[in-house]
């Protein structure tokens, strides 16, 4: 494509004149006066020079939604007239997951100018990734609290993440002490994205409120049915089932070679042969699914082999292998009260990832090893479908349990 700085025939200067006159009088218009004087004068038009600059906003918003950082970069260097459309309002507005994406370790002040001009422009995903990294990577209340500006403003424009981001925030009291924690504004907020929205995430973490009477009345049918319906909706849900069965068939070949070596003697050796199958269905399990962007990124962030930041002394990630969350105070997870090994943002994560890998190396596998007795029966409490046996479930989410109270104390 001819850029429009260097014409392919020159028109008469006082056609030029005249349709400089008129762009100034109207925007866009210059561009197609340019390829009228050209035709006139017998040359053929370059395509992108029939394009109103208006109109190429709306073509690099439609970039912004679609392409890679780099392939988003690569077309703004084109000339000057593709930069200033790619680094305008209108374009910025539409970017998207993808062009925003950038893995952290290969953040850097461009793509961090970047994303701040898309929120700027009013890019609504843009608000929510940038909201919820500075919230749970900030290193100061003032980024804390204006990544939770960011997540409120991604809501208010109608990001449904940024509903269920915010929900679990208010149920863990997130970025405040515990005596914070609000679970009817974490409800209402999950209701809100299930109904405006129709916000899979919101609708399963409303399904596990309503089975646990947390922040709602309790409704265990309602709850049930909310959470067939997330598991009907999720369109993870084919990649989740496959991982969970390639969990499951991971796990069984490690059970097997650990009991027919038959030496599992102590509690040790049965909770570290417990960790070695729950090792394996997570490898397992993490060739099918992908974490979201903004979970990608805090998992890298906090990752050692990655970008190495490190959490301040007696907190905590959330143990779901694909969520980013990280405590924001000492305590604020809720451990599984079956093994008290497992930290969980929410219900939604503890749920997942028992099915994926916990219900390996929670009571269960010891007990199937004869060292310890579970009383996952008595402690179930009506959860239904995914939900864990013994798990943090209704009791600990409730508030109600003797483990989280004892930690929280
Ligand atoms: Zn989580
Ligand atoms: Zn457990």
């Amino acid at each position: 494509m001819a850029a429009t700085d260097s014409p392919a025939v020159a028109a008469p200067s006082s056609t030029v004149a005249r349709a400089k006159r008129k762009a100034s009088e109207t925007p866009g218009r210059d561009a197609l006066e340019r390829v009228k004087t050209r035709r006139r004068a017998g040359a053929t038009a370059a395509p992108v020079d029939a394009v109103p600059d208006d109109v190429l906003e709306v073509i690099f918003g439609h970039l912004a939604r679609d392409s890679t950082p780099r392939e988003y970069h690569d077309a703004t260097l084109t000339c000057k007239r593709f930069r200033d459309a790619g680094t305008s309002k209108r374009a910025l507005s539409d970017a998207g997951e993808r062009v925003l994406a950038t893995r952290a370790k290969d953040w850097n002040n461009g793509a961090s100018a970047f994303a701040d001009a898309a929120v700027a422009a009013g890019s609504v995903f843009a608000s929510f990734f940038v909201g919820s990294v500075k919230f749970y990577a900030a290193k100061t209340k003032e980024e804390r609290t204006a990544g939770a500006a960011l997540l409120a403003k991604a809501a208010v424009n109608g990001s449904p993440d940024a509903h269920h981001t915010l929900a679990i925030m208010h149920f863990n009291g997130s970025g405040g002490r515990r005596k914070d924690k609000d679970p009817e504004a974490g409800a209402a907020l999950c209701a809100r994205g299930n109904i405006l929205f129709n916000s899979v995430p919101a609708k399963r973490e409303l399904g596990h409120c309503l089975q646990d009477g947390f922040g709602v009345e309790r409704d265990v049918a309602l709850g049930k049915k909310l959470l067939v319906e997330a598991a009907a909706e999720d369109t993870q849900t084919p990649a989740i089932d496959i991982a969970v069965s390639a969990a499951t068939a991971a796990a069984a070949a490690v059970e097997e070679r650990l009991r027919k070596r038959n030496d599992i003697n102590t509690l040790q050796e049965a909770v570290t042969a417990s960790r070695e199958v729950s090792n394996a269905a997570r490898a397992a399990a993490r060739e099918h699914l992908h974490a979201t962007p903004e979970n990608r990124f805090l998992l890298d962030w906090f990752n050692p082999d990655v970008c190495g930041e490190v959490l301040p002394p007696g907190m905590h990630a959330c143990s779901h292998p694909l969520c980013g969350r990280v405590e924001t105070r000492r305590h604020e997870f809720r451990r599984c009260s079956c093994c008290g090994r497992v930290r969980y943002c929410s219900r939604s994560c503890q749920s997942l990832d028992w099915r994926l890998q916990h219900k390996f190396a929670c009571l269960p596998l010891l007990e199937l090893y004869g060292w310890m007795e579970s009383d996952a029966e008595s402690v179930d409490g009506g959860s239904v479908g995914p939900s864990p046996p013994g798990s943090p479930g209704g009791a600990d989410f409730g508030g109600a349990s003797s483990a989280a109270a004892a930690a929280e104390a």
